[in-house]
């Protein structure tokens, strides 16, 4: 008898489902009438736009179409060295000698101007990186606004963040972002790097150069003196050549563990500090008293949504035994629910896949998941013809010792476990070379504080995920890296004591 309400109830759902899957939104695409891009992007160097030593551009397409957008120019040594030299000279004459509050309202001023050009800045986000303009919206831009707008309001208190400690500045900070939140990874490098009184050199990843340059016309239109950013494009070797160089007092990486590894070596010996936000397999574990849908929700956001192109994406999910069947019906039938396709439709949850090379490696891993003998379940629906895009991945029946359960794969794909008790999932979520996030699903209190004290990860979400604050710091453990961005901890990088 319970058993027949059971299915009748299951029918139900599954009626529900298929009205809402058939159910089909409107296409609505933002408006790109608005954006002003140029056929050709120049290096921003002492406060101006010059051309690059080289006399190199490269391409930069959107992702969504395979279209070109622009040409951006391509630094080479020479250029960095210019870019230091003028960091330098900002540093000595001006920048290093200003009040802080002075300094302060240049900082604010770039937050707003950032909130200004916001439609701007997240449209020309999409096209460039392929995440949707839901994320780039909502999350991305008014976040770079907030960073600002939060280390603005330290710039003249950093004797009360460090009582009695005399804080001092470093000289000429030299940063490397990665491709996955452009604009927002510039913003966490660049704000509290000057409100510690310090000037930058900022390389952005080459495939998502543009919202950094935009930021540079800001910080032109902002006043800031010359030099005090100085924002140059290119391939890895432009990031290699600022790690090297002799007159830079700091490097900030975001990056790949592989490259993250490189950099300790070749700044070793040497008196350059340093902090690594590198790669991550975030461990997102469900317990039987969770709020189950919302715990589904949760899952989804931590790594379909964006792609799964973030470093503490819930890549894998620890479901307790009892409510697995329940936990993964209903996260297959949300994945059936997800639109795929054009970024920069308001409806769309998951955009394009950032370069061909990260579809590859995406695709590859699907492979190697198979290979291995996990069991892949993807939603059914279409994919655009044109453009890098993958359907949402679950891979079900994973064990600790497939790759897809311990590499990082940076794309929608999801290695699902389960487990019983709390000693099991906590030695099998800490059994991997990162540290950098988890999530934690339960309705017990006392659980969340256990769960925290033990798992080694650097931010742990409770019953949410993949939320951020700049007052919150950010960083890793082991394999992901080492120093605190965002806080009161994202200050002290950048200062001396
Ligand atoms: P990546 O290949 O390491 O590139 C990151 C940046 O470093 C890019 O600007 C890249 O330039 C540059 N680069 C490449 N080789 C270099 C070298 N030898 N020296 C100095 N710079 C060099 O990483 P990605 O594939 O773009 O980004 C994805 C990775 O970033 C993932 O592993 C992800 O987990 C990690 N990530 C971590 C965080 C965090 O906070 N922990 C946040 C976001 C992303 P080009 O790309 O232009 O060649
Ligand atoms: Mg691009």
């Amino acid at each position: 008898m319970r058993s027949k309400t059971k299915q009748k109830m299951a029918k139900k759902e599954a009626k529900k489902l298929e009205y809402f899957t058939d159910w089909k939104y409107a296409p609505s695409p933002e408006a790109t009438d608005h954006i002003r891009l140029q056929k050709q992007y120049e290096l921003f160097i002492n406060g101006k736009f010059v051309k690059p030593n080289s006399g190199k551009y490269f391409d930069t397409i959107n992702p969504a179409t395979e279209e070109k957008i622009s040409s951006i120019a391509e630094a080479n040594d020479k250029d960095v060295d210019t870019a230091v030299k003028a960091a330098r000279g900002a540093y000595d004459k001006t920048w290093s000698k200003m009040p802080a509050k002075e300094r302060a309202k240049y900082i604010y001023r770039i937050a707003r101007l950032i909130q200004e050009r916001a439609r701007e800045l997240s449209v020309i986000e999409t096209m460039d990186g392929g995440k949707s303009i839901r994320e780039s919206r909502d999350i991305d831009v008014p976040l770079a606004a907030n960073h600002f707008f939060y280390y603005a309001g330290w710039a003249d208190k950093l004797e009360y963040a460090f009582p009695n400690r005399h804080p001092k500045s470093l000289g000429v900070a030299g940063q490397v972002i990665p491709w996955n939140f452009p604009l927002l990874m510039a913003a966490w490098k660049i704000a509290p790097a000057l409100a510690t009184g310090n000037t930058v050199v900022l390389k952005p990843a080459e495939t998502t150069s543009l919202t950094a340059l935009k930021l540079a016309e800001i910080i032109q239109e902002s006043g800031l003196p010359d030099g005090v950013v100085n924002i140059i494009t290119g391939h890895g070797p432009v990031g290699a050549s600022m790690v090297n160089h002799k007159d830079i007092n700091k490097i900030a990486f975001t990056g790949s563990t592989n490259v993250g590894k490189w950099i300790q070596k070749a700044i070793a010996g040497t008196d350059k500090k340093l902090t690594l936000e590198l790669g991550g397999k975030a461990a997102n574990i469900i317990f039987e008293d969770a709020p189950i849908n919302q715990a589904v929700e949760g899952i989804v956001n931590g790594i379909f949504f964006n792609q799964g192109h973030v470093c503490c994406a819930g890549s894998r999910l620890f479901v307790q035994e009892s409510v697995a069947d329940e936990v993964i019906r209903k996260l297959k039938d949300r994945l059936e629910t997800l639109i795929v396709g054009d970024p920069l439709d308001k409806n769309t949850d998951i955009g394009a896949i950032n370069s061909k090379m990260q579809l590859n490696k995406i695709n590859e891993y699907l492979k190697i998941g198979v290979n291995d003998g996990a069991e892949m379940y993807q939603s059914s629906c279409s994919i655009p013809k044109k453009g890098f895009f993958v359907r949402p991945t679950l891979f079900l029946n994973t064990s600790q010792s497939h790759r897809i359960s311990q590499e990082e794969i940076f794309g929608p794909v999801l290695a699902v476990q389960t487990f019983r008790t709390i000693e099991e999932v906590i030695e099998k979520a800490n059994n991997i070379p990162y540290g950098l996030s988890a999530g934690v699903w339960t309705d017990k209190g006392s659980r969340i504080f256990n769960m925290t004290s033990k798992l080694r990860a650097g931010v742990v979400w409770a019953n949410t995920y993949n939320k951020f604050d700049p007052t919150s710091p950010f960083g890793g453990y082991k394999e992901s890296g080492f120093g605190r961005e965002g806080g009161l901890h994202g200050l002290m990088p950048y200062l001396k004591f």
